[in-house]
């Protein structure tokens, strides 16, 4: 007897029946037998088999080969329409011409150098020029190190220890980036002063030196801030919480961090990484709330290597090499690389604001019309909608807070990216997708027409 080596109970949704788990499952490993072969050879060498964690799916990770436009290929040569957009970073789509060019142009000039290039602040007046909040701007390498960045700036600046940030907010994997990213809403602390959760490995001091916020929640928040306002060197928040299931602020909930901030002399960081892509001036342009730093990645590299630290000058002056009394070290062997700096400006210059309310408009049609879809669902499937972001969720009501999305059917979003990769469309396995510029209203079409399909495989809904 052969062992069963794909059991369905790796996704115990109830919504959907174990026949049907199974026969989604088998058709995705149908379809990437190399992606399988890929995965064991990478599993002796790579813990898990991946490079980075989030790239991690049963049965066996998907494994790319290229890029064209609004579309990837896999190892099996099955081709996807890209809603994930390497996490929100590839707003133009693959390959586009004017970037690529630009990045080949640097790539004949050498690729890295320990010296200053005019690069720098040809991206960083672009980004002063669309974001209120930037009046000097810094590049790092990654989100990561932009958020770590600005929090250390901040504390410098204000000689506190502490930051506050959202539970279910990711910001990077440093350490105090890394409390309470995803923390099991039975089991931390109540619902109006959250625990600070760390993961393994996380300095004890770190999670000594984070106060866990609740979103949306301003009562509470008002509260904790209050309490602890002595100690805060920073709030940071991503504007519309999109890694804890695109959670919108609700009406002056940002002014109120705002007021806070100011009233108590804390350093207020938008966290811009994914949501500059929401208008030409970023999430603060749309939502009338200009915090003191903001931290930005993804789209501003144009598909390369990049973070981006932008704030009220007397915040970054810390960054300045000459500052009397010493200043906060911001350096890094590939920092403001070039070919990320020549294909961020390309891409910033092709993302006007046009492009952005032509994307936003075709996101909130596909938005309206999957919720149309969810309506004759057996499963309650409701839909977050900010821009070109998006993001589905298995239950009823529309969700605004942490906890009660993290108790959603986690295990059919999982089971949805894989009837969706089986219908040729690449979404996140927790349920985030996102449109980029390339994806015309027949790409949108076939999206809709995706979910469809996949919601009648996972028997959720009647065939059409
Ligand atoms: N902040 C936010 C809001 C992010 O979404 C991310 C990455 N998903 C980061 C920071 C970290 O960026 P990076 O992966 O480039 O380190």
């Amino acid at each position: 007897m052969t062992a069963d080596p794909y059991p369905a109970d790796p996704y115990p949704s109830n919504a959907c029946p174990p026949e049907l788990r199974r026969a989604v499952v088998e058709r995705y490993v149908a379809r990437t037998p190399t992606s399988k072969r890929a995965h064991e050879r990478a599993s002796r060498v790579l813990p898990g088999g991946v490079n980075r964690n989030i790239v991690h799916h049963g049965p066996h990770p998907m494994f790319l080969a290229s890029g064209a436009g609004p579309y990837l290929t896999d190892l099996d040569g099955n081709r996807y329409l890209d809603l994930i957009g390497n996490y929100t970073a590839m707003i133009l789509g693959n390959c586009v011409p004017q970037v690529m060019e630009a990045a080949a142009r640097q790539l004949a000039l050498g690729t890295a150098w320990a010296g200053a290039t005019t690069g720098e602040a040809t991206l960083a007046e672009m980004i002063v020029e669309r974001l209120p909040s930037a009046e000097l701007v810094r590049f790092a390498a990654s989100g990561t190190e932009a958020t770590m960045m600005a929090l250390r700036a901040a504390r410098a600046f204000t000689g506190r220890p502490a930051i506050a940030k959202f539970e279910g907010g990711y910001h990077g994997i440093h350490d105090f980036a890394m409390i309470s990213v995803a923390p099991d809403p039975n089991n931390s602390g109540p619902d109006e002063a959250p625990l600070s959760v760390a993961t393994p490995g996380i300095a004890p001091s770190a999670t000594a030196d984070v106060l866990v916020l609740p979103f949306n929640d301003a009562k509470s928040v008002t509260a904790l801030i209050e309490r602890h306002a002595h100690r805060l060197a920073a709030i940071i928040v991503e504007p519309v919480l999109a890694n804890a299931g695109l959670l919108e602020p609700d009406p002056g909930f940002l002014q109120l961090l705002r007021d806070l901030a100011t009233k108590h002399g804390i350093v207020l960081i938008f966290d811009e990484v994914i949501t500059l892509r929401l208008a030409y001036g970023g999430a603060q342009a749309m939502y009338g709330v200009t915090p003191d730093m903001t931290t930005l990645g993804k789209i501003i590299g144009g598909g390369y290597p990049i973070g981006g630290i932008a704030g009220r000058a007397d915040i970054m002056n810390w960054f300045d090499p000459t500052k009397a009394g010493g200043s906060v070290t911001l350096s890094g062997t590939f920092h403001a690389a070039p070919m990320a700096l020549a294909a961020g400006v390309e891409t910033l210059k092709l993302f006007t604001a046009d492009s952005i309310e032509a994307l936003n408009r075709r996101s909130a049609r596909l938005a309206r019309e999957l919720r149309t879809m969810f309506e004759g669902a057996s499963l309650m499937l409701s839909l977050n909608q900010v821009g070109s972001l998006l993001n589905v969720h298995a239950m009823a009501e529309n969700v605004s807070r942490y906890r009660p999305g993290a108790r959603g059917d986690k295990a059919f979003l999982k089971l949805l990216h894989l009837a969706m990769l089986n219908e040729g469309v690449l979404l996140s396995p927790r349920g985030l997708f996102c449109l980029s510029v390339p994806m015309d209203d027949a790409a949108v079409d076939s999206i809709r027409d995706a979910f469809g399909r996949a919601l009648v495989a996972l028997g959720v809904l009647g065939e059409r």
